[in-house]
C-alpha cells in the first residue's frame, strides 16, 4: 500500500487484535495488538505459502513483530503516525543509495530514524528493564565480507546502531557490551544522552503492568515480570541491498519489557538477531530472543538458501513459521536476497514493515490483513 494518509476517519477505539478472533490480545489505549505469550497454543489459522512479499526490493525496514494494527478499529491518525515512522525511515536509507552511498549506510540511516522515533522499542522509546532503566542492544553487518559491530547493554547512546557500526569499522572487536561500549561510543564523538531521554509514558505504562503495579506505584495482582506486554515487541531493524550488489543488515533495540538487568537478547548477535552474507541474505529479526538466539535465528536462514538450496522466502519460513515456534519463540523476520527479492514472515501476530523498490516505490504493512501470520 502506497504512504498516504487514509481520509476516512475510523473509530477511534483503540483495540487490538485477536488474529481473526484467535488469539488472546491485550488491548492496549493506543491501539495497537499486543502479542500473545511466546509458546501460547493456537496459532493464527492465516494462509501461509512461502511466497515473497515482493521483487526489486533495495531497502527494507521493520518495527518489531508482535504488534498490529486491525483495520476498522483504529483511527486513521494511529494508522499513520505508523505508517510515516517507518516511510520516513525508508526514505533516510533512501537518501543514502540515491547518492551512491553503501547498503550499510542505507541500514544504519534507517535504524537511525527508527530509534529516534518514540513509538519504536529502540533507541528514544526503549522499553525498561526490571529496574526500570533502559539497556540497549543493536547490531549491524556488511555482507560482502562479513564484518560486524554490535552493541549490547548501553545505557547512554542516542544511537546504538551508530555504536555497533563505529564497532565493525574502528575497533578489533565484534562485540562490546556495557560500560565499555558505551565509554567507546563516547570517545569516538557519539551523542551521549541520560537515561531520561528513552522515557515515555506508555513504556513506563508497561512495565507498571508487568510488574503488577498501578502506575502511582500501589501493587496490583500480577507478579513481577509477568503479563503480555513483557512479549509487546517493537524492535527495529533493516536491510538493503546497493548498486553494487552488497547486502547489509541492521537491528537494534530496547530488549523486553522488565528483562533481567543485564540481560542480552538476539538483536546485537551476529547470526541471531541480524546477519548478512553476499550471495545468501541480509535479515533482521525480531521477536523472542532467547528462542531466536537458541535457534541461531537468522544465520539458518543464510545457511538453508547457502547448503540447502533454498530460496530466501522458503527459507525464511522454514525458520520463523516451523522451527523458531517449535523452540517456543515467536517472532518475524526482514530477509532480502542478493537479486532483491524481499519476504517478512513472521508468527506472531503482527510484524510492522515497509521496503522501497529500485524504482522508488514505498510499500507500508501495518494491518493485520496485509501481513497475516504464516502458519
Ligand atoms: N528480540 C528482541 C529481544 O529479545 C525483542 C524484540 O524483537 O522486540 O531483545
Amino acid at each position: 500500500m502506497r504512504v498516504r494518509p487514509r481520509r476516512r476517519l475510523l473509530p477511534a477505539l483503540a483495540l487490538l487484535v485477536t488474529a481473526a478472533g484467535l488469539l488472546p490480545a491485550t488491548p492496549r489505549a493506543d491501539g495497537v495488538a499486543t502479542a500473545r505469550p511466546a509458546g501460547t497454543p493456537g496459532a493464527p489459522a492465516a494462509a501461509g505459502k512461502a511466497r515473497p512479499d515482493a521483487r526489486g526490493v533495495v531497502l527494507a525496514v521493520h518495527g518489531g513483530a508482535g504488534t498490529a494494527l486491525i483495520r476498522g478499529q483504529v483511527d486513521a491518525r494511529t494508522e499513520k503516525v505508523y505508517r510515516d515512522g517507518l516511510a520516513t525511515a525508508l526514505r533516510a536509507g533512501q537518501r543514502e543509495l540515491r547518492r551512491g552511498g553503501t547498503s550499510v549506510d542505507a541500514v544504519a540511516a534507517a535504524v537511525r530514524v527508527l530509534e529516534d522515533d518514540e513509538l519504536f522499542n529502540a533507541g528514544k522509546g526503549a522499553v525498561f528493564n526490571e529496574d526500570a532503566a533502559h539497556e540497549l542492544d543493536a547490531s549491524i553487518m556488511r555482507g560482502s565480507d562479513l564484518a560486524a559491530g554490535a552493541v549490547a547493554g548501553v545505557r547512554g547512546v542516542r544511537n546504538p546502531v551508530s555504536a555497533a557500526r563505529l564497532v565493525m569499522e574502528k575497533s578489533r572487536h565484534v562485540l562490546l557490551a556495557g560500560e565499555g561500549a558505551d565509554d567507546f561510543a563516547a570517545r569516538h564523538g557519539l551523542p551521549m544522552v541520560t537515561q531520561d531521554y528513552y522515557w515515555t509514558q506508555k513504556r513506563w505504562d508497561a512495565l507498571m503492568k508487568a510488574k503488577g503495579r498501578t502506575a502511582d506505584g500501589s501493587r496490583g495482582r500480577r507478579p513481577a515480570g509477568a503479563g503480555d506486554d513483557a512479549q509487546a515487541y517493537g524492535t527495529v531493524g533493516a536491510v538493503a541491498l546497493d548498486r553494487r550488489g552488497d547486502l547489509a543488515a541492521a537491528t537494534s533495540t530496547g530488549g523486553t519489557t522488565g528483562k533481567a538487568v543485564g540481560r542480552v537478547g538476539d538483536s546485537p548477535v551476529v547470526g541471531a538477531g541480524t546477519y548478512a552474507r553476499n550471495g545468501t541474505v541480509a535479515a533482521s529479526a525480531t521477536g523472542h530472543g532467547e528462542v531466536f538466539l537458541r535457534g541461531a535465528a537468522t544465520v539458518t536462514i543464510s545457511n538453508l538458501i547457502e547448503f540447502g538450496g533454498r530460496d530466501v522466502a522458503s527459507a525464511a519460513y522454514e525458520v520463523l513459521v516451523r522451527r523458531l515456534p517449535a523452540l517456543g519463540g515467536d517472532g518475524g523476520v526482514i530477509a532480502l536476497d542478493p537479486k532483491g527479492v524481499f519476504d517478512a514472515p513472521h508468527s506472531s501476530q503482527g510484524l510492522l514493515h515497509g521496503y522501497l523498490t529500485g524504482d522508488g516505490r514505498i510499500v507500508t504493512k501495518v494491518f493485520l490483513d496485509e501481513s497475516p501470520p504464516r502458519v
